[in-house]
C-alpha cells in the first residue's frame, strides 16, 4: 500500500530515540537522555512574552507563504549585521525551523541523480531528504587528523558534472568542529572553479562558537558566492527554541522564489505566533545569545575535563554546537552481560540496557566507531551520567 519512498525511508534517528527516552521516563525509568540535540534551558522570558502579545493582538492568522514582512525585515537586519551582507525582501524566507528549509532547497535545486556533497560524519536528516528528492548523496569523509574539517583536496576529489550542492555545517553537528577563516578559504577557491555548486550553508549553530559570538562564514570571506551560496538558520538552536519551529534561509532571489513556492503548496506558512517572537527575538536578544553561550561554554569545559579523564574512550574537543564526538573503538572486543561490543552501535545499546543512558552512534552520521553525546544539559545530570558511563566501562572485560 505504502509509496516505495516512504517504505525505504529511514525515521530520523536522533527524533526517534528522543521518543523512546521520553517514554521510558514517563514509565518511571531513571533514563538519562543525552540523545535528542536540544538545548534543555528555557527559551527566554522576554521571547515568551512576545509570543503571548502576539496571541492576544490577533496574529493569529496565515502570513504569506515565506514569512511576514516583519519577520523579513528582522532577518535583513540580523543577515546585515552578522554577514554584512545587504539583502531585500525578496532574498528572504521563512519555515518551519531549519529542517523544513533544508528539505525544500533540497526538493528545489535537485533532479533525480544530481549528486549531492556531504561532508561525514553528517548530520541524520541530510541523506534522507536527499534520497526523497530522487539525488544521489556523496559521502565526502573528514578525519580525526584534520579535526574533522572538510579539506579542499578531498572535496576536488569527489566532485564530478553531476554535483550540484555542497553542505556546509560549521560548528557540526555532530563533530562540534568549525572551519576556521583559512579553511574556507582554501573551500571558497574550489566553489569558485565549479560554478555548478550550490552551498547550503547550515548555520543553525553559528552563535554557539566557543572562541567569538560567531563562528566564520563563508560570505565574509567571498561575498562574489551569495548568489550559490543559501545560508540557512532558525531560532530553535541559538534562542533555544526548537519547539517553535521557525528557521529561515537567505540568498539568490529564483531559488527563495522556488522555495516559497514549495512552501505555498506543502506547509502554507510557520506559525504566525513564532514568527512574531523570532522578529523580536532577532531584533532584540544579542545579550541572551551571549548568555546561552556563556553557559554552553561553561557545561563544555565540565564535560571535556569529567570525559577526558574516562579511560577508554578518545574525546574530540569541540570548538562549537552542543555535541561531544567520542571515539569508541578502544572498547571494541570487550563483552558485558549479553554480548560482545564490536562497534559503536553495540556500545550505545550495552551503556542504554546497563546504565539508562541514552547516546547517538556513529553509524546513523554516517561515521562508525564514535558516539555523540549532546552536552547541553545540567550540571547535576551531566554528572550523573559521566559516573553510569565510567561504571559501565569499568565493568567491561
Ligand atoms: N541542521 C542541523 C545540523 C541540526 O542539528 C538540526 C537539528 N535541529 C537542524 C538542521 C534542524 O533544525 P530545526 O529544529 O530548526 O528544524
Ligand atoms: N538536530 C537535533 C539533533 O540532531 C534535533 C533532532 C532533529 O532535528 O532531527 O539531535
Amino acid at each position: 500500500m505504502l509509496s516505495k519512498r516512504v517504505r525505504n525511508l529511514k525515521p530520523s534517528a536522533v527524533m526517534a530515540l528522543g521518543a523512546r527516552a521520553k517514554k521510558l521516563k514517563n514509565q518511571g525509568v531513571d533514563v538519562i537522555s543525552l540523545s535528542l540535540g536540544e538545548p534543555t534551558w528555557k527559551t527566554p522570558e522576554s521571547i515568551c512574552a512576545a509570543g503571548i502579545q502576539a496571541i492576544k493582538e490577533g496574529y493569529t492568522r496565515y502570513t504569506p507563504a515565506g514569512g511576514s514582512e516583519k519577520l523579513k525585515q528582522a532577518i535583513i537586519s540580523y543577515t546585515k549585521k552578522w554577514l554584512g551582507l545587504n539583502i531585500t525582501s525578496a532574498q528572504v524566507t521563512a519555515s518551519i525551523g531549519a529542517k523544513f528549509i533544508l528539505f525544500s532547497a533540497i526538493q528545489s535545486l535537485c533532479n533525480p541523480d544530481e549528486e549531492v556533497l556531504i561532508p561525514t560524519p553528517c548530520w541524520v536528516s541530510y541523506p534522507s531528504m536527499v534520497e526523497l528528492a530522487q539525488a544521489r548523496m556523496v559521502p565526502v569523509p573528514t578525519y580525526a587528523k584534520d579535526h574533522f574539517k572538510l579539506k579542499s583536496d578531498i572535496l576536488k576529489k569527489h566532485i564530478t558534472d553531476k554535483s550540484k550542492i555542497l553542505i556546509l555545517n560549521s560548528p557540526n553537528n555532530p563533530s562540534g568542529a568549525v572551519l576556521n577563516k583559512s579553511d574556507l578559504m582554501s573551500l571558497g577557491k574550489v566553489l569558485i572553479d565549479h560554478p555548478q555548486i550550490y552551498v547550503l550553508s547550515d548555520d543553525i549553530y553559528n552563535h554557539l562558537y566557543f572562541s567569538g559570538s560567531m563562528a566564520p562564514h563563508i560570505l565574509q570571506l567571498y561575498p562574489d558566492l551569495k548568489d550559490r551560496v543559501l545560508s540557512i538558520n532558525a531560532a530553535s538552536k541559538n534562542y533555544s527554541m526548537p519547539g517553535w519551529r521557525l528557521g529561515w534561509a537567505v540568498g539568490n532571489e529564483e531559488l527563495i522564489g522556488a522555495m516559497s513556492k514549495f512552501q505555498s503548496q506543502s506547509v502554507s506558512c510557520a506559525s504566525s505566533i513564532s514568527q512574531e517572537a523570532v522578529a523580536y527575538a532577532l531584533a532584540q536578544c544579542d545579550k541572551e545569545l551571549e548568555e546561552a553561550r556563556y553557559n554552553l561554554i561553561k557545561m563544555k569545559n565540565l564535560a571535556l575535563s569529567t570525559f577526558q579523564k574516562i579511560k577508554g574512550l578518545e574525546v574530540f574537543p569541540p570548538e562549537g554546537a552542543f555535541y561531544l564526538w567520542v571515539n569508541v573503538k578502544k572498547l571494541y572486543s570487550s563483552s558485558w552481560k549479553k554480548g560482545m561490543i564490536n562497534s559503536s552501535a553495540d556500545f550505545v545499546e550495552a551503556l542504554f540496557q546497563e546504565k539508562a543512558v541514552l547516546c547517538v552512534p556513529g553509524e546513523e552520521f554516517h561515521y562508525p566507531g564514535y558516539v555523540r553525546i549532546h552536552f547541553a544539559v545540567d550540571e547535576q545530570t551531566w554528572l550523573s551520567a559521566c559516573d553510569r558511563i565510567e561504571s559501565f566501562i569499568s565493568s567491561l572485560s
